[in-house]
This record gives C-alpha cells, sequence and structure tokens, in this order.
C-alpha cells in the first residue's frame, strides 16, 4: 500500500504523518501556519527556488563546531524527573551531523541521569526516549531531508530581507 505524502504550502517539507489543513492547503505544523500568514511575500515566490535557498543555506559551515556542513536541525529527546512529576521535552538544536550525533548521545545519558528516577512515569518513560536519542545517533546522515526547523529559520530570513527590501522601495519612491 502506497503511503499518503503530504507538502507543507510553507516550508515545503514532504512528511507522511496527516497534516494540519488551513484554507485548503497542507502543513506539517502551527508554525507553519502562523508564518504562511505573516510572510505573504513567499506565497508568489515558485516552490523551487525556496528549496534552492534551503539547500544552498544548509552548505555552509556548522554554527556549532566550526566544521563542513551540510547543516540541518536535530530534534532529540530529554526527560527530567522530580519525585512523582515527569517533563518530557524535544530538544532543536542546527547543527553539522556530528554535532547531531553528540546532541543526541548526550541527551541520551541525561534521560538516564535525571529522567530515569521518577515514579512511575520517569522509570518507563526515560529508557524509552534514551533508546530513540540511540537510535537516531545512527540513522542521522548528511543526506537527511532538511526538517521543518531548518526550513523555517532560512524562509524566516528570506522573508525579512525580502520585507526590508520592500519596505526600502517604497520609501524611496516619491
Ligand atoms: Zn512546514
Ligand atoms: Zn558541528
Amino acid at each position: 500500500m502506497a503511503r499518503q505524502h503530504h507538502r507543507c504550502a510553507y516550508c515545503g517539507m514532504g512528511f507522511r504523518e496527516s497534516p494540519i489543513i488551513a484554507d485548503g492547503l497542507d502543513f506539517c505544523s502551527e508554525a507553519c501556519i502562523q508564518r504562511y500568514d505573516d510572510h505573504p511575500c513567499l506565497r508568489e515566490l515558485p516552490s523551487e527556488f525556496l528549496e534552492h535557498k534551503v539547500a544552498e543555506a544548509s552548505q555552509v559551515p556548522c554554527p556549532k563546531c566550526g566544521g563542513p556542513g551540510p547543516i540541518n536541525a536535530v530534534s532529540s529527546h530529554r526527560v527530567f524527573s522530580f519525585f512523582f512529576i515527569t517533563y518530557f521535552a524535544t530538544n532543536t538544536e542546527i547543527g553539522c551531523v556530528r554535532c547531531g550525533r553528540r546532541q543526541c548521545a548526550v541527551d541520551a545519558a541525561l534521560c538516564l541521569l535525571l529522567g530515569a528516577w521518577g515514579f512511575p512515569i520517569g522509570v518507563i518513560g526515560a529508557p524509552i526516549q534514551c533508546v530513540r536519542n540511540i537510535r537516531m545517533i545512527r540513522s542521522l546522515s548528511a543526506g537527511d531531508p532538511f526538517k521543518g526547523e531548518f526550513r523555517r529559520t532560512v524562509l524566516d530570513d528570506l522573508a525579512h530581507r525580502l520585507e526590508e527590501e520592500d519596505s526600502k522601495a517604497s520609501a524611496a519612491t516619491p
């Protein structure tokens, strides 16, 4: 059975989970719906151009270690327990594959150190999230599709530049 494939109307990311639908368009997240409303200047640009901008922005030195790109967003999992209360959080950072692996390894260790002693959720949840982080260390690769968080950072930047040029142009016309 062929799995459904969706493409976010704002960031252009392809994904399999069910989309969030707004105004008849598919979105990957609430963050993209918000930006679609905030940055109408990007709507007229062809998706190939935006895709090219995202790819171009990934081919820069890593902002964390200064090593060679490509860079992308990496989301790892954190678990913190305080006695009977356990918090789950997603830690998203932008960097190269090497930094992404290190981030997942650190968060895997933090899950066990800070999460696993909470009862009862932490005892069960922390090892599960730890394993998810360890799996990610192995699966991360330089050829991974660009994540929504990375795409949004690049497109936000592009939108701000276009809006700035726009306001300069309209200020210059008498
Ligand atoms: Zn999106
Ligand atoms: Zn790095």
